[in-house]
């Protein structure tokens, strides 16, 4: 209210959302300069008794009677704006264009599909090898998933995991790709090396939604066969921040059969070291944010070294991923990086082509 007028009016939906309405507003400047003031307000330090409490915001912003009239789409607008705000980052706002709804109506589109693509086969799972940089042998590979959409073509998984997560269909589809995983894992160690090992990309939605309706991924590996040293868990910082004891007991059942964890994008998170130990982390992808500007003498390059003298020295090895350029290997390797995964190498390929390549490979 500090930051407003007399003559506007500050509403609490609920939880933590807020709405704010705007009267007498001529020019967008001025609207800016007031989210910016409530953003800044918002930022400061609140005293809560003996503590200091810090919290942040996004807001999404749309205009009456521009973007619309009604007030459930202007509330509509407003959502789809906080939504890309929030996206952003924290302390943003964003403002409602046409362009945004059409990504939300896109967004609702793809969840349909989804779920037609699932039980009409359109998604195939491809591998990419991990190379060991001492060597240059490849015995693991990440599984990643690719979506052939009958109108839209290829859709980027980066495109479509976030609505499979929001819409939970990440469960079913999470579940598929696993399978795929575990049968091609059981191949390759017949054929191509009997340590083959598939790393596999687990969302944190599917540790909490999953409920019952899989069985652990132990016991499905036990079913098959397979010893969970066949199968590496890739998993995001996220996760471990905010531990239930649900999730706390399905890490240690999957360590307990023997099945390995990598922790993914490692450089982007909050990069804490304490829970790497807490839950006993195998492997680190240092993220490619860091490996694509490898230069020497780069701060990059210091960061690089850093995390992996922090790694061995915790007993945990180092894959770099999106290794593109031969400069990059070769400045990884002298840093004492354990493996290597990108383009350099390879792209990510079916299972026929991953064959092909790897017999041409020393294993
Ligand atoms: P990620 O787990 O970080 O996977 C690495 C991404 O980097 C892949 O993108 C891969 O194709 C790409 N990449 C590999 N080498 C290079 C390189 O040298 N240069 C560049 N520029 N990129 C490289 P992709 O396959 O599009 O997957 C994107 C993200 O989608 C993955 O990021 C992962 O978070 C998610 N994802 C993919 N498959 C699955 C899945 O089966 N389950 C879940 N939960 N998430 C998945
Ligand atoms: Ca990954
Ligand atoms: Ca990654």
């Amino acid at each position: 209210k500090e930051c407003l007028r007399e003559s506007d009016t500050v509403a609490r939906m609920g939880g933590d959302e807020f709405t704010v309405i705007l009267t007498e507003i001529f020019d967008v400047g001025s609207i800016e300069r007031i989210l910016q003031k409530l953003l800044r307000t918002l930022a400061t330090t609140f005293r809560l008794g003996d503590e200091q409490v810090f919290v942040s915001a996004s807001i999404g912003v749309t205009m009456y009677p521009f973007d619309a009239t009604a007030i459930e789409d202007l509330f509509k607008n407003a959502d789809q704006a906080l939504y890309v705000a929030k996206g952003a980052g924290r302390n943003r706002f964003s403002f409602f264009t046409p362009a945004l709804q059409e990504a939300a109506q896109t967004r609702v589109r793809l969840a349909n599909d989804l779920r037609t693509g699932l039980v009409e086969k359109q998604f195939r799972v491809v591998y990419q090898p991990i190379i060991e940089m001492s060597t240059g042998a490849i015995h693991k590979a990440e599984a990643l998933i690719r979506w052939d959409h009958p109108q839209r073509g290829l859709v980027s998984p980066a495109e479509f995991i976030p609505i499979a997560e929001s819409s939970g269909l990440i469960v079913d589809i999470g579940q598929w790709v696993f399978q795929q995983a575990a049968a091609q894992v059981l191949l390759w160690r017949q054929s191509l090396n009997p340590d083959f090992q598939i790393s596999i990309n687990k969302s944190p939605v599917q540790f909490n939604r999953d409920g019952n309706a899989n069985q652990p991924w132990s016991q499905q590996l036990q079913a098959l066969g397979l010893p969970g040293q066949a199968i590496v868990v890739e998993i995001t910082e996220g996760l471990l921040l905010d531990t239930t004891s649900s999730v706390a007991d399905q890490l240690l059942d999957l360590r307990d059969a023997g099945i390995q964890m990598s922790l993914d994008d490692f450089g982007t998170g909050y990069s804490s070291l304490s829970y790497l130990q807490k839950f006993d982390i195998d492997f680190i992808k240092i993220d490619q944010s860091f490996v694509r500007h490898l230069i020497p003498n780069s701060t990059d390059l210091a960061l690089c070294k850093a995390i992996i003298v922090m790694a061995h020295a915790l007993g945990m090895r180092v894959i770099a991923e999106g290794v593109e350029t031969a400069q990059q290997r070769d400045l990884l390797a002298e840093a004492g990086c354990d493996f290597g995964q990108g383009y350099l190498f390879s792209k990510p390929i079916s299972a026929v082509e991953f064959e092909a390549f790897s017999l041409g490979q020393p294993l």
